[in-house]
């Protein structure tokens, strides 16, 4: 109950509380996903536009594929054994023992902290490294289908990295009463205010020591989560309950969400944070496409653009478009 009345203090709904709360925890659930899905569609999209004209023939053609399946690691989540610790790190665990280092390779990873560990404490920097290896051989290989699937993947994973609370323990504010802020920076704010972002970058450039750039990139997003936690408690302070939740109705569920004024207020606070580490994604993503391009030897992209893909392959992706709706919901205010 006491947790009932964390997530739902409403009072003209308890009746209907134990439907709600059914409904409002799949929505918890779904908001610990990683950027929100939108985020991560928009961040894979714009990554195409990195790329030089060899590589821009073909993303282009197949940007609608790549737009959407930008989510599927995190469709395959609950599904597929292994796949959870490939879009998180706890890097404080990792910090805490006697031999931690950055950059280790896997081999030596394993040895120092067991994989048992690694698989529950997250390994994203490890798979982010590993899959250059796979689309660099996609490429030498002239497999469309995989290099398509590859790509969309790699640009999911680059930009959970890019998200302070995909590399800490305390990733949804769990540990300082904080619950719900890992659906309110990935996805609620994106969501507002998106439109206020540019998202446009550099072009992508060769990646000269990936170990490297992946481990900073895995530092530096992780240095970020003390401003993500502190500005938020800090925050909070200032609003009662009921300004700072509201109720929002999708379909015909209803779920509890954060105020529009809140999550203003909240946005302010971080002042570009999120826009700044949108554009890093995107801009790593498109750097790590081109230089599995370059490794593979720049092969000539357009005879595959001819090349029937997997039957089905196309057609099951694209029928799946959703415009997103801002859902703007109201404050309530007892
Ligand atoms: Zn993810």
């Amino acid at each position: 109950m006491y947790i009932l009345k964390k997530i739902f203090p409403y009072n003209f709904f308890k009746k209907k509380i134990s439907l709600y709360l059914i409904l409002l925890m799949i929505g918890q659930q779904a908001n610990l996903y990683a950027w929100g899905f939108f985020a991560h569609k928009k961040i894979n999209r714009m990554a195409v536009f990195t790329l030089p004209p060899p590589m821009l023939i073909f993303y282009k053609k197949y940007i609608q594929y790549i737009t959407e399946n930008a989510v599927n690691p995190d469709k395959r989540r609950y599904a597929v054994k292994g796949e959870a610790p490939k879009h998180y790190i706890d890097m404080e665990h990792y910090q805490a023992h006697p031999n931690y280092q950055t950059h280790l390779s896997w081999t030596k990873a394993k040895k120092i902290y067991g994989e048992k560990n690694l698989k529950t404490h997250g390994i994203i920097p490890w798979h982010i490294i590993k899959m250059r290896y796979q689309l660099t051989k996609a490429f030498k290989k002239k497999q469309a289908y995989q290099i398509l699937r590859l790509s969309a993947d790699i640009g999911h994973y680059i930009a959970d990295a890019h998200v302070p609370l995909h590399t800490t323990q305390n990733y949804n504010g769990q540990l300082t009463n904080q619950q719900g802020i890992h659906g309110l920076w990935e996805t609620r704010l994106p969501e507002l205010f998106i439109q206020e972002y540019s998202l446009w970058t550099g072009k992508a450039s060769y990646i000269q020591n990936m170990q490297d750039t992946v481990w900073k990139t895995i530092v530096n997003t992780h240095q970020k989560v003390h401003s993500v936690l502190s500005l938020e408690k800090k925050l909070s302070k200032k609003f009662p309950p009921s300004k700072k939740y509201c109720v929002e109705q999708r379909k015909s569920s209803l779920f509890k969400n954060y105020s529009v004024a809140y999550a203003k207020a909240y946005h302010d606070l971080l002042d570009g944070q999120i826009a700044q580490q949108m554009r890093a994604s995107i801009q790593m993503i498109g750097n790590f496409w081109f230089t599995c391009w370059v490794d593979a030897g720049q092969p000539n992209l357009k005879p595959l653009l001819d090349k029937p893909l997997k039957k089905n392959f196309l057609k099951e992706n694209f029928n799946k478009k959703k415009k997103l709706k801002i859902r703007a919901c109201e404050e309530h205010s007892h």
